[in-house]
């Protein structure tokens, strides 16, 4: 009898040693992993790529591919370099990407289930993308939004189901959903080597503003991706190295004890300012912190042009930095200067290339596409966003913003710059060589002296430039025609080292405003009146909020109701006749605010043109156009803001007035 009792004691002891008291989960898919990375350099690319000295094995080369399976979804196929079909993830694979990351969004759908567009990502696609990376020998970086769709710094909303909930609510909600988000991932077997918790949280996330939430709310997600993947690195995202913030950002994450690994940066050539400044902020929190440092997104164009209909963020008219040409070679050597300046910060650990495979759905029209973007979530946004972000989503849906940023074709063959993943480890192409000419633009103000340029720069293929004679094709009849003719553009072809070159000749009416942008570093002759008692009114020196140089007149209030205020020019000397002003605002936070341009003839508004105030780096301009002059009147130009919400704020710069010819 003692026996049998024994028996059924040590039985039921080893039943449940087995079932873990009936909670333990069955064990994680084990996925077969076909090792398919490149063992040496690829042969055969055409392009020029400067090897990156030293760059240790596991530095990470990856890609963000969101929105693959939207894309695949809508008929979009992928071909190999031997014209094949092939999974997307094991041609990436091929050509040395190591890394692929994928954004999540806990609920990218309208109440009807309509997805809101973007790639529709929600857990079960970075689990499918992650599967197929894992297949490939790639690790996953999750990129958590903590919304319901797109996160950046011009906006943080919560998700719908925890916009009510208190900080602390909201902390654990978090800390529940990143768990089981990721415990999800690890059942299916994906290999996660990083998560992040929040994306481009430039002093935002999950619709908090305070430091002390933003942080609960990242070591909340730090605790649950530490307790899933215990060896994966925690990552934090900010956006705008050239902003100056990176110091105060990992001061404030450091001041709040947020435990993380990984200081990531977007840096897009166009916006961020120079790879030496981004070497130095991101050394800087290395230094200090002891923190890894990465480029969670950069990209760049292998052309100016458009193949789905819907504009792209960069185009040939685009007025940005442009350091290289839009062409394959400039998309490598700009990858490539990026894996280069990450590589000399301290503790660089790695470079994302974003969306590098986000193409045409390849209908022959506008409309054709619109139905695959709406069905599928295959656009940037579809208008079924509407609902949840009215005011960008709602108003600008469509399809891909950065197709001519691919590493991929209008049809789906990967492009020879694709290889720069395996090649900047090598080096290839021999000699650098010229390529191209690039452009020349200038500027002058009618009645200056003139003389046409006798050298243009030939664009190298290591992105070096050489100046070149160049012969122009224009008559001294027509320049002479352009030059005496304000608000006029001529643009004059020639011939540079038996290559086309281009000089796109504009010519300005005279600015008559002083201190048009505030770069006198004061605020006069500008006259502001305060009529609500802002906590802020005054000139700031911040290049990255200003839309040209580094000064800019800056508005902010904490109360409601306290943000009324003018700010004017009375110029000074003009002639009789018919003026033109115009002045740009940007800013966020202020609700339903009246702004508007005028212009004052004799102490009376003649005339206004509305202006808007949407989010940061959106800057609108208000022109005031007719206004009518005599001497012996009193004019003055300004612009007239009033928001009513709390802690609005915002930004003014770059004031012109005009003569109109
Ligand atoms: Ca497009």
């Amino acid at each position: 009898m003692k026996n049998a009792i024994f028996l059924i004691l040590m039985l039921s002891l080893l039943l449940s040693l087995f079932t873990g008291c009936g909670k333990k989960e069955p064990a994680p898919e084990v996925i077969p992993v076909e090792d398919v990375s490149p063992k040496g350099k690829l042969e055969g690319c055409p392009l020029f790529v400067k090897q990156v000295d030293g760059l240790p094995e596991d530095f990470i080369l990856g890609m963000d591919v969101s929105s693959v399976i939207a894309l695949e979804q809508s008929g979009v196929t992928y071909y190999n370099y031997e014209g094949q079909q092939q999974d997307l993830l094991q041609t990436l694979a091929e050509a040395g990407v190591n890394y692929i990351r994928v954004r999540v969004w806990n609920h990218p759908y309208d109440s009807e289930g309509n997805g809101y567009g973007g790639g529709n990502n929600d857990v079960e696609k970075a689990v499918e993308i992650g599967r197929r990376a894992t297949r490939y020998g790639m690790k996953l970086l999750v990129d958590f939004h903590y919304s319901d769709f797109w996160a950046d710094p011009g906006k943080q909303a919560a998700p719908l189901a925890w916009q009510d909930l208190s900080v602390d609510e909201k902390a654990k909600a978090l800390k529940k959903y990143t768990r089981e988000s990721l415990k999800t991932l690890r059942q299916a077997g994906v290999d996660v080597g990083m998560v992040q918790i929040g994306n481009e949280t430039n002093g935002a996330l999950c619709g908090e503003k305070l430091w002390s939430s933003i942080s609960k709310l990242m070591q909340a997600g730090s605790e649950a991706v530490r307790a899933v993947f215990p060896d994966a690195l925690v990552a934090v995202h900010f956006a705008n190295p050239e902003s100056g913030a990176y110091a105060d950002y990992a001061g404030k994450l450091a001041g709040y004890h947020v435990d993380y690994d990984v200081f990531g940066s977007s840096y897009y050539p166009y916006w961020h300012g120079s790879l030496e400044n981004l070497t130095r902020v991101l050394s800087g929190v290395a230094e200090t912190y002891d923190k890894k440092v990465m480029v969670m997104e950069t990209s760049y164009a292998f052309t100016g042009e458009d193949t789905d209909f819907s504009g792209n963020t960069i185009s040939d008219e685009s007025a940005v930095a442009k350091p290289y040409p839009y062409s394959q070679q400039g998309q490598v050597n700009s990858f490539r200067d990026v894996v280069a300046a990450v590589a000399a910060a301290k503790n660089g650990i790695g470079v994302c290339y974003w969306e590098g495979a986000w193409i045409t759905v390849g209908g022959s029209s506008r409309e054709e596409n619109q139905k695959l973007w709406e069905k599928y979530g295959s656009g940037w946004a579809s208008s079924c966003a509407a609902s949840y972000d009215p005011d960008d989503a709602g108003k600008w849906y469509g399809g891909s913003a950065v197709d001519n940023q691919a590493f991929f074709d209008p049809e789906g063959h990967p492009l020879e710059s694709l290889k720069v993943f395996n090649l900047v480890r090598w080096g290839n192409g021999g000699e650098a060589r010229a390529e191209s000419i690039e452009p020349m633009a200038i500027t002058l103000t009618a009645g200056d002296d003139f003389t046409l340029p006798e050298t243009v720069n030939a664009v190298f293929t290591d992105n070096s430039r050489v100046p070149v004679p160049v012969t122009w094709d224009v008559t001294d009849e027509a320049l002479a025609e352009v030059l005496s003719r304000p608000g006029a553009s001529l643009e004059i072809t020639g011939t540079a080292a038996d290559m086309p070159a281009s000089l796109l000749i504009s010519v300005e009416p005279e600015n008559l405003l002083q201190n048009p942008g505030f770069e006198d570093g004061v605020a006069a002759p500008w006259i502001v009146e305060d009529l609500g008692g802002a906590k802020e009114l005054k000139i700031e020196k911040k290049t990255g909020d200003s839309r040209t140089g580094d000064w800019h007149y800056h508005f902010w209030s904490e109360a409601a109701g306290t943000v009324e205020f003018t700010l004017e020019q009375q110029p000074e000397a003009l002639q009789s006749g018919t003026y033109s002003f115009s002045i740009y605002i940007m800013g966020g936070d202020c609700g339903a605010a009246e702004v508007y341009a005028y212009a004052k003839r004799n102490g009376e508004i003649v005339s206004t043109a509305p202006m808007e105030i949407t989010s940061w780096n959106e800057w609108h301009g208000g022109t005031v156009s007719g206004i009518e002059y005599r001497e012996g009147d009193s004019l003055a130009v300004g612009i007239y803001v009033k928001s009513d919400a709390a802690g609005a704020w915002g930004k003014i710069d770059d004031a012109a007035l005009y003569l109109t010819p």
